[in-house]
C-alpha cells in the first residue's frame, strides 16, 4: 500500500476488499475512484450509467461498468461482493438542471432504493451516500447574509423542490436500513463540489466551473462581458474536490457517524458576484456584466455550519477558495483549448 496521506483514517479495510463506487463516470465518483485507486485498493468496481467513452475519468486497473443502477438486477449485480459501497450516482446539475428537471432528479430515489437493498442483501460492511444541502429547509435560506445551516436544519422539512426531497427521503433509506436491519449507513450533505474533471459546458455545470467557462469565453470571443444569473448577490460556499474525497473516506469510516448526515462543505461564504471578480482576478482580465434576473439561482444564500463535523472528526475542508479557484480555471482553460482544436474533451 501506497503511504496514506490520512494515517489516521482506521478503514479495517483490506487491500483487495471489494469497493463499489457508483457514479463513477461523473465528477465526485470518478475522483473517489482515482482517491481509492491511488491508496492502493485493488478491487475497485466502477459503475455508471454513461457509456465508458463518456466517463470523466477512467482508472486503469479499476473494473467499470456502464449499467443502470435504477433498474433492479442491476443494482444487485453491482453489490455482488461488495465490502464498501459508495453511492454518488444521481441525475443532477446545477440551478438550471435541478429546476428544470425535477421528475429526473425524484427518479434518483430508485437508485438509493434498489442498492440500499441491494447492499444489505449481500451483507455489505459499509454504505455511503452523497446527499445535498438541498435537503435543507429553504425558508431559511432566504437571505444573502444566511446563518450557516446545522444539520438540524433539514426539519421540519420544506427541501429544494425535487432534487432535495429526493435527497431527504434517501437519507431516511440510509437511517431505517440501519436502525431496522443493521447495514450501517453513512450520510454526507455536501455543500456546491468544485474542482477539475468535472461539468464545465452543457447545461449541468455549476456556479464555479461556469464563471469560469464564461471568463476564458468572453476574452477568447473578444466580447468581453459577463452574463450573471439572478443579481449575484446570493451567496454560497464552494468546497473543493480533494477535500471532498477526503471527507467520505473521514465520515465513511467514522463510527460516530452512523446513519447520521453530516455537512460536507466549506465555511467560506461568497457572493456570485465576488466570485465573478476572483475569476477576472485569476485571468488578469475584467469583464462587463449583464444579468439575468429570470434565470434559476436557486436560494439567496447558504453556507455550511461545520461545527458538528469539527467536534467530531477535529478536521473540515479547508482548501482556500482561491487556491481552488486558480486549479479548476487553469483546467477549464485547458479543456476549453483543446476543445475548440477539436480535442477529445470531458462533456455533460
Ligand atoms: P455527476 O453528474 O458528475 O455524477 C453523477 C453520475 O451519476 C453521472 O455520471 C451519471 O451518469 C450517473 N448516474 C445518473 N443516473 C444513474 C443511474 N440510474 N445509474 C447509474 N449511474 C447514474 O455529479 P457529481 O457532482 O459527481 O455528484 C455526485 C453525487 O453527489 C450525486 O449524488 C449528487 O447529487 C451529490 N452532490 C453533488 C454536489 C456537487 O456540488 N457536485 C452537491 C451536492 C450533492
Amino acid at each position: 500500500m501506497k503511504a496514506n496521506p490520512e494515517a489516521s483514517i482506521d478503514r479495517q479495510l483490506h487491500p483487495d476488499d471489494l469497493i463499489l463506487i457508483t457514479g463513477a463516470g461523473g465528477f465526485i465518483g470518478g475522483a473517489l475512484t482515482r482517491y481509492f485507486h491511488d491508496l492502493g485498493y485493488t478491487r475497485i468496481r466502477a459503475v455508471d450509467r454513461k457509456p465508458l467513452p463518456e466517463w470523466y475519468q477512467r482508472v486503469p486497473g479499476v473494473e467499470c461498468l456502464s449499467m443502470d443502477l435504477s433498474e433492479k438486477e442491476n443494482a444487485i449485480r453491482a453489490a455482488a461482493g461488495a465490502v464498501e459501497v459508495y453511492n454518488l450516482a444521481a441525475d443532477m446539475g446545477g440551478m438550471g438542471f435541478i429546476e428544470h428537471f425535477r421528475v429526473e432528479c425524484l427518479r434518483s430515489v430508485l437508485i438509493n432504493a434498489h442498492l440500499t437493498e441491494a447492499a444489505w442483501r449481500a451483507g455489505v460492511r459499509r454504505y455511503f451516500f452523497s446527499s445535498s444541502a438541498c435537503a435543507y429547509n429553504t425558508d431559511l435560506q432566504r437571505d444573502p447574509h444566511v446563518r450557516a445551516l446545522r444539520e438540524s436544519d433539514a426539519y421540519p422539512a420544506m427541501a429544494e423542490r425535487g432534487y432535495g426531497w429526493e435527497k431527504l427521503i434517501s437519507e431516511m433509506f440510509c437511517q431505517e436500513y440501519w436502525a431496522e436491519r443493521g447495514l450501517e449507513t453513512h450520510i454526507a450533505r455536501f455543500h456546491n463540489i468544485y474542482g477539475p474533471n468535472g461539468t464545465w459546458f452543457g447545461g449541468r455545470e455549476k456556479a464555479p466551473a461556469a464563471m469560469c467557462r464564461k471568463v476564458i469565453e468572453a476574452a477568447d470571443i473578444g466580447n468581453m462581458t459577463i452574463d450573471i444569473w439572478g443579481d449575484g448577490t446570493q451567496t454560497r460556499s464552494f468546497c473543493f474536490i480533494d477535500d471532498c474525497v477526503l471527507g467520505i473516506d473521514r465520515i465513511m469510516h467514522c463510527d460516530r457517524l452512523i446513519a447520521t448526515p453530516v455537512n460536507l462543505g466549506s465555511s467560506e461564504l461568497i457572493s456570485i458576484n465576488d466570485l465573478v471578480t476572483m475569476v477576472e482576478e485569476i485571468a488578469g482580465i475584467k469583464l462587463k456584466r449583464t444579468y439575468s434576473p429570470d434565470a434559476p439561482k436557486g436560494v439567496a444564500g447558504r453556507n455550511s455550519d461545520n461545527t458538528f463535523i469539527q467536534s467530531v472528526l477535529g478536521w473540515e475542508p479547508c482548501t482556500p477558495l482561491r487556491a481552488g479557484m486558480e486549479k479548476t480555471y487553469t483546467w477549464i482553460r485547458q479543456q476549453y483549448a483543446d476543445r475548440k482544436a477539436g480535442k477529445r474533451v470531458v462533456k455533460d
